[in-house]
């Protein structure tokens, strides 16, 4: 016996024991395994990843978590390339120029070690970082 997690075009994931990897097969060509939620035939064999917990959907929810995490911070890329300033290295000396002579409201964005951010917050400037996501990945 063999057990599948089975993930449905609904996106429901659910359970369920084949004698063998080839009655998968057939049943699947056939047609015959159904989604227990909404009993659509278009079920597929999710991905198998060991060390994870096969009895959930958290392999599925993972991945899909992961493009919209991608995608959120991709955009926040945009958005920061558009409105703030690019200081490259010199982000420490700039964030503390604008913190304290308040010379200009716009963002700014550039490079620093995590030291040196810490030490921005510690003063009191606001450090926000990101993982820069590269655009051209997928
Ligand atoms: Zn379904």
């Amino acid at each position: 016996m063999i057990k599948y997690d089975l993930t449905c075009k609904c996106g429901e994931t659910f359970e369920s024991w084949f004698a063998s990897s080839s009655e998968f097969d057939s049943l699947c060509r056939k047609k015959l395994i159904k989604c227990i939620y909404c009993e659509s035939s278009s079920v597929k064999k999710s991905v198998m990843a060991p060390n994870l917990p096969s009895k959930s959907n958290k392999i599925f929810e993972k991945s899909k978590l992961e493009k919209n995490i991608k995608k959120q911070l991709l955009d926040f890329r945009k958005y920061i390339e558009k409105n703030c300033r690019n200081v490259g290295e010199n982000f420490s000396r700039e964030a503390r120029s604008i913190h304290y002579d308040k010379k200009t409201s716009k963002g700014i964005y550039g490079k620093t070690t995590p030291e040196e951010a810490s030490e921005l917050i510690e003063e009191g400037i606001e450090v926000v970082s990101i993982p820069w996501v590269d655009k051209s990945e997928n």
